[in-house]
């Protein structure tokens, strides 16, 4: 778009990933984007947790974010090692499994197969990880070309890319696709894991999802230096160079509407006209909520179920733990049960999966726990102190911190409701809305409304589904298609 007097107003409700990858992507075409954040913090669920006085990660490291970050930036015009530092994160992530056992998963193809061998004690589960090396990569392939940095979600069926899936035999759920592969049941839980992450539950998202995986089952993790919180800084300073304005402690109460258009958002009482909204608020939320004009079509709901919930314990400890690599996880003993527990019966599980990032000097822990998405029956303040227990009993029994408890000098949680009060998720999910069923799975919301014309959907509650690095797709995918609407728009 020009940058004259012409340049379209665009709206962005949120200043998540999602919510910055989108003005930045809107500015940088030449939109004058005002963001508006409710918080006085930008970053949203990645904006990390002050605890006496050092920022700690709410968002655990993955694959993707690198590489997503890097063409995001550059398509801005900028270049993401300018503005961040990235570093290789070895071992990628050490696994601790509830018989006692360590596996590190480290780098490159070949190294894991090898190391896979020896822990499995079974020359199998290295052959059959390469060909589960390949079947991510190649639908990674289909992701990239079918279903990724494109706007996608709602209705859209897209025959090819489920003609795709089939012909890979990705038909079912990424539980169903490792256990394919990985006959050892710890093998199978640390990959279901790189898969999904928090929120979501193996054995009901699609196959396509483990996509998700392939950049750290074939080479290395590169994570950025400073985590999420440090993305955040990077990606708000690259969004006022671009000239968005930035208004944090605004909460927009409504996005305005005529005539089956968006046409502005309206903050504190304030009417404010524009040509676009892009809403980084999640997507039951922004229809329920936010939307005051009549929708052309009713938004439904009612099958929609939210992705599961987090419980955060950030710990600033008297001493450290030295043999805790930066990206550990402790394994549940029983994966069904946890699942189980978590998103059918809407329980916190007993014996949960915790992540847990530690800091380079060792005292400084995130611990991230599964936990069920907001039922009306929930109440953390009360469930909190047998959950946390469990967590530190797991983090002693699994990980090996032993005498965790006393060694605690600060603490900061975040639990299911704060995430629903800070951050307006609804139920509590880190994700949104669940994608469930096979090939593609049910379709995430679409970044393009349906109902409002002029309304596009940017976060990892919209398409193309959860996790950070999707978030951040999510916003540019937005921004592109407001462009391109407005685009056309002037040319009819
Ligand atoms: C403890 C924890 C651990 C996690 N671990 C991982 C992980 O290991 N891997 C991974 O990929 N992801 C992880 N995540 C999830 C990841 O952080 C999120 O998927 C991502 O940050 C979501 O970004 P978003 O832009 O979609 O939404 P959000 O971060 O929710 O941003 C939405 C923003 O909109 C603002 N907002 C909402 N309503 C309004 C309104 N009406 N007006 C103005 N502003 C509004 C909110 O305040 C918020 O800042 C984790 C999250 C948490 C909390």
């Amino acid at each position: 778009m020009d940058s004259s007097q012409n340049a379209p107003f665009t709206a962005v409700i949120g200043g998540g990933l999602g919510g910055l990858s989108a003005a930045i992507t809107a500015a940088a075409r030449g939109h004058r984007v005002t963001l508006f954040e409710k918080n006085e913090g930008l970053g949203g669920k990645a904006s990390g947790i002050e605890l006496e006085g050092i920022r700690l990660d709410t968002c655990g490291p993955e694959g993707d974010l690198a590489p997503v970050l890097r063409r995001l930036v550059r398509s801005a015009g900028y270049r993401a090692d300018e503005l961040l530092e990235f570093e290789k994160s070895e071992p990628q992530q050490r696994c601790f499994f509830a018989d006692g056992e360590r596996f590190d998963l480290v780098g490159g193809e070949d190294a894991m197969a090898e190391a896979l061998i020896e822990f499995a004690n079974d020359f199998g589960e290295g052959i059959r990880y390469r060909q589960f090396a390949a079947l991510c990569e190649q639908l990674h392939a289909v992701a990239r070309d079918r279903y990724h940095w494109r706007a996608g979600g709602g209705s859209i069926a897209n025959p090819a890319a489920r003609a795709e899936l089939l012909r890979l035999r990705a038909g079912g759920s990424v539980a169903q696709s490792v256990r394919r592969f990985a006959h050892d049941p710890r093998v199978a839980q640390m990959l279901e894991r790189l898969c999904t992450g928090p929120g979501i539950a193996a054995d009901h998202a699609p196959a396509l999802l483990c996509s998700r995986a392939h950049t750290q089952l074939r080479g290395a993790l590169e994570v950025p230096v400073g985590g999420t919180p440090a993305v955040v800084a990077a990606l708000a300073q690259l969004a006022r160079e671009l000239g968005v304005e930035i208004c944090t402690g605004s909460e927009v109460s409504h996005i305005l509407g005529y005539g089956g258009r968006a046409t502005g958002v309206d903050v504190g009482g304030q009417r404010i006209a524009f040509d676009s909204v892009i809403s980084n608020c999640d997507a039951l939320r922004t229809y329920s909520e936010l939307v005051e004009a009549p929708l052309k079509r009713p938004f439904r709901a009612a099958r929609a179920e939210p992705t599961g919930s987090v419980v955060g314990l950030f710990l600033r400890l008297s001493e450290g733990y030295p043999h805790l690599a930066p990206n550990n996880v402790a394994f549940a003993a029983d994966a069904a049960e946890e699942s189980r527990a978590l998103f059918q019966d809407g329980q916190a599980p007993d014996d949960p999966t915790l992540q847990i990032l530690a800091s380079p000097d060792g005292r400084s822990l995130s611990v991230f726990a599964g936990a069920p998405a907001l039922r009306p029956h929930h109440d953390w303040e009360r469930q909190l102190p047998a959950y946390r227990a469990a967590v530190l009993t797991k983090l002693q029994a699994t990980a090996g911190l032993d005498g965790i408890a006393g060694r605690i000098e600060g603490e900061a949680v975040l639990t299911p409701a704060d995430l629903a009060g800070r951050w307006g998720a609804s139920a509590g999910a880190l994700g949104g809305i669940a994608s469930r069923g096979a090939l593609l799975g049910s379709p995430t919301p679409a970044n393009r409304s349906p109902y409002l014309d002029g309304l596009y959907l940017a976060g990892a509650g919209a398409h193309p589904g959860p996790g950070a690095a999707a978030a951040l797709m999510s916003g540019w995918i937005a921004a592109d298609a407001a462009d391109a609407d407005l685009r056309a728009a002037a040319v009819a």
